[in-house]
């Protein structure tokens, strides 16, 4: 994976419009704030230009695949060339399939699905739940958190030889998955280089691009991976639509994911009584049911928005947030940033930490209720990795996000600050200001948990 600098000469570009920008929220302080959005990692906002193209289409919605009437054969136009868009957006080969689903977790479950009965699994235990937990049927191995790119691509080498001695000549297939951007530190993976090895080893690889393709171009014939899985809440595209894209003969040889319409081509009862169905052998095989228009329509927009601003100029901005946040972190020698492969690594405005002295769910809680920012506390849905990197037992796995302490103590969970294509100078100085200023003063208010999160106590 190629590091996330702009090209040289590439300029900073303004922010990408978004919704959300001008949305006052109430400070338990007194007053109102512009609503410092710093979750993206979770949910970005919506792009404007989404926004835009989406209402200007809801007139003429209409069922797609199905309708003789003008509205659907538009929207079912709508539906195909936005699946060009984004086999495009991916720089898909000649024969791979775009299949839309319903966010990076539905499409690592429908790969689950459809690999082979014979496939061995191997992912990092560092992965996000996506990627960790859909292979039940499988046989998976869990492999070690590395803590360079360089051991990551020999962890999974020697895993894969292994398995080649085992069985040599004859394997089975197998499939390795892993992230392209952790949701946890940002890091990014070296994915080209494991491609390689889960090649060499007749391996295949898919990649959960959930966190890399807001932030950086994403090619999957140049990455030379499998399958690409990403959603589109996280790209701009908040209206509950994903992606898999890549070979299709794993996916056009297994049983489809979903059975029902749009997945059948021909259905004919037999003379026993029973029923007869010719499934598709296009994407639509694991499409069934009436699609999301709305989300599919959503996300080829964000991928065309992304592409003609440009990815140089926003990577660059981001780089230059990122920077900005990590120098106002290391001024703080209580705060410490979670990391797998050092300072140097690579990464995209995924950023996480713990304060000394403070549980990460009262430090979320004070950020937002006395500045207006949104961040996340909790264990992102990588509770191995985080564990790993806070030192804890990483047997010990609380609920998402669930805070472990009361208000006050020291907590084993973290706090991420993200941003992105749309964040403003403004949001980050905040945030760095905010950290700051609560490490030296302390919150301005107090807090208690309900339901398990830290709220202000009114
Ligand atoms: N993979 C990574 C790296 C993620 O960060 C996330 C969500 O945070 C997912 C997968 C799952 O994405 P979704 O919740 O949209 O299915």
């Amino acid at each position: 994976m190629s590091v996330p600098t702009a090209a040289a000469d590439s300029a900073i570009c303004a922010p990408l419009p978004v919704l959300g920008g001008d949305v006052l929220v109430p400070l338990v302080t007194g007053g109102e704030v512009a609503y410092a959005a710093l979750d993206y990692a979770a949910s970005a906002p919506a792009l404007q230009r989404v926004w835009d193209d989406v209402a200007a289409y809801a007139p003429y919605y209409g069922s797609v695949h199905r309708g003789a009437g003008y509205l659907s054969q538009l929207s079912t136009d709508l539906f195909e060339n936005s699946r060009a868009t984004v086999a495009e957006f991916l720089g898909c080969r000649e024969g791979d399939q775009v299949v839309f689903t319903r966010s990076t977790t539905d499409s690592l479950n429908l790969l689950a699905a459809v690999v082979p009965a014979d496939c061995e699994v191997f992912v990092f235990e560092t992965e996000h739940h996506a990627s960790l937990l859909p292979w039940r049927d499988a046989a998976v191995t869990y492999l070690d958190a590395p803590r360079t790119p360089q051991q990551a691509v020999a962890t999974l080498e020697r895993a894969l030889a292994a398995r080649t001695a085992v069985s040599p000549g004859g394997q089975g297939s197998a499939l390795v998955c892993v992230t392209g951007a952790s949701n946890v530190t940002g890091e990014l993976w070296p994915v080209r280089e494991l491609a390689a090895a889960a090649h060499a080893h007749g391996a295949r690889i898919v990649l959960d691009a959930a966190q890399l393709a807001p932030h950086h171009p994403v090619d999957i014939a140049e990455l030379d991976v499998d399958w690409v899985a990403f959603s589109g809440h996280k790209l701009y595209a908040p209206f509950g639509s994903g992606v898999l894209a890549g070979r299709s003969d794993w996916l056009q040889e297994a049983e489809p994911y979903l059975a029902g319409g749009g997945a059948s081509r021909r259905v004919a009862r037999r003379g026993d009584g029973g029923v007869d169905v010719e499934w598709h052998t296009t994407a639509a095989r694991h499409e069934a049911g009436s699609p999301n228009v709305i989300g599919v329509y959503s996300i080829a927009s964000a991928c065309k928005a992304l592409t003609e601003a440009g990815f140089d100029s926003l990577v660059a901005r981001e780089q230059s947030l990122v920077s900005r946040v990590r120098a106002g972190l290391a001024e703080v020698p209580a705060v410490k940033v979670l990391s797998l492969f050092g300072d140097e690594a690579p990464r995209v405005g995924v950023i996480s930490f713990v304060v000394e002295g403070w549980n990460s769910s009262h430090f979320a809680a004070a950020l937002s209720a006395e500045y207006g920012i949104g961040v996340r506390d909790g264990l992102f849905c990588a509770h191995p990795l985080v564990r790993t990197l806070l030192g804890s037992d990483p047997q010990d796995q609380g609920e998402c996000g669930a805070p472990e302490s009361e208000p006050g103590e020291t907590s084993l969970n973290a706090v991420r600050v993200s941003f992105g294509a749309g964040t403003p100078d403004e949001h980050v100085e905040r945030f760095v200001t905010a950290v700051k200023e609560l490490v030296r003063d302390g919150a301005r208010w107090n807090y208690r948990t309900e339901d398990g999160r830290c709220v202000p106590a009114v």
